[in-house]
């Protein structure tokens, strides 16, 4: 019997707040308490640190400081940029290009924008998950006013040729939005590489705190303010700065940039022999996303005759956190709404396992998972009514 042992595999849902973050963020509840609007030295101190941290996401995404704006998380970044981007083209048009497998952060802007009356396309994705540029193209019309699909996947891992779609987009003068939470330091993000009017972020996604975010906005795009208050924001997101998280943020995107290189080839290293491992190992198993158009950190795969969430349990119990599905619906019962536009049956997608690996995994956890994984999954579909006359 192996050595049980803890090991969170579940970095696509949150991260832990590295050591240096959570430093960098104390003295921002403490002693350095200052409103930043307000006018004395205490004040300029949290002022200053909330602008730093500006200068940090902007130089990690390739934008100008004044074009980062802090929100709440990647929801709100989300959220933000549909609804305010069409609040501020009404009149141009009522049309969306999204895709079908958008994390609910922009499926469920879209939905509530339908009921308003505007018009949505979910443009569908191929077995791997990938949108097709052609596809944007012809869904294009004169009324269409914003295109948002995401930069990276967060349960299948797939990677978007948004470069080529914000070019399409361009060519149409139409603003493109892209949901980069889980690409950020998973592999190099630049604004005009590809070519995204507005890109949503997220802290607790790459070693920062929950609830602090920011959207990118390019100078020129018309969008509506997201809070009316004060003058926060440049006065389209008002509200007192949630000085300490900015602070974290910053610090967690300037660690997870420049640790890049060397860790993402360390966390691919591993995602390949969990891979390989769990295929050849384990029969009836196929991996879901994109072979090599994929995050360096996700594995999924699905197992035939075996419930993802019985999986889980039994993971947990073993002393491994990881996730079917993503973190929003695993608490229910119906198939991913990603695993399905990829084209699995249900009986697949509710079969499948996400983990998804961060900097502080090591070869012991994935050495770890590749011996108990195999006898979960046997002893499940041992007990399983879906597994028939097989
Ligand atoms: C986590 C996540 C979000 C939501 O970010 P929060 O900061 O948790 O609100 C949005 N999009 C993607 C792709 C995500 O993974």
């Amino acid at each position: 019997m192996e050595q049980r042992r803890s090991v969170y595999m579940d970095h696509a849902a949150t991260t832990t707040v590295r050591p240096e973050v959570v430093e960098a963020m104390l003295p921002y509840f403490s002693e350095r308490f200052g409103n930043p609007s307000s006018l004395y030295a205490l004040a300029r101190e949290a002022k200053g640190a909330v602008e730093e941290a500006r200068e940090a996401v902007a130089a990690a995404i390739g934008a100008r400081p004044e074009e980062v704006y802090f929100t709440s998380g990647g929801t709100e970044a989300d959220n933000w940029a549909v609804k305010g981007v069409v609040a501020a083209s009404r009149k141009k048009g009522d049309h969306i290009i999204t895709s079908a497998i958008e994390h609910h952060a922009v499926l469920h802007p879209c939905q509530a924008l339908e009921k308003q009356g505007y018009r949505v396309t979910y443009l569908p994705v191929d077995e791997f998950g990938r949108v097709e540029p052609g596809d944007v193209e012809d869904a294009i019309t004169d009324e269409t006013i914003l295109v948002s699909v995401m930069a990276a996947n967060n349960e299948i891992g797939t990677i978007q040729p948004v470069a080529e779609i914000g070019r399409v987009a361009h060519d149409h003068n139409i603003p493109f939005h892209t949901d980069a939470v889980q690409a950020i330091g998973a592999y190099p993000v630049d604004v005009d590489a590809m070519g995204a009017d507005l890109l949503a972020l997220s802290a607790h996604k790459f070693g920062g705190p929950k609830g602090t975010g920011a959207l990118y906005i390019r100078r020129g795009t018309r969008i509506g303010t997201f809070m009316d208050g004060g003058g926060q924001e440049r006065g389209r997101r008002a509200g007192t700065e949630n000085v300490p998280g900015i602070v974290g943020l910053g610090r967690a995107i300037d660690l997870a940039v420049s640790r890049m290189p060397q860790n993402s080839a360390r966390i691919a290293a591993m995602r390949d022999r969990l891979i390989r491992g769990i295929l050849d190992g384990i029969p009836n198993t196929r991996l879901n996303g994109h072979p090599t158009e994929r995050l360096a950190n996700n594995v999924n795969v699905s197992f035939r005759y075996v419930e993802g969430e019985s999986i889980l349990l039994s993971l947990d119990a073993l002393g491994i956190s990881a996730s079917t599905g993503s973190a929003c619906t695993s608490a229910s019962l119906e198939p991913s709404h990603v695993l399905t536009a990829c084209g699995l049956p249900p009986e697949h997608a509710h079969g499948s396992l996400r983990l998804t690996l961060g900097p502080e995994n090591t070869d012991a956890d994935v050495d770890y998972v590749l011996a108990v994984l195999p006898g979960v999954i046997a002893r499940l579909r041992e007990m399983s009514p879906l597994r028939g006359g097989t």
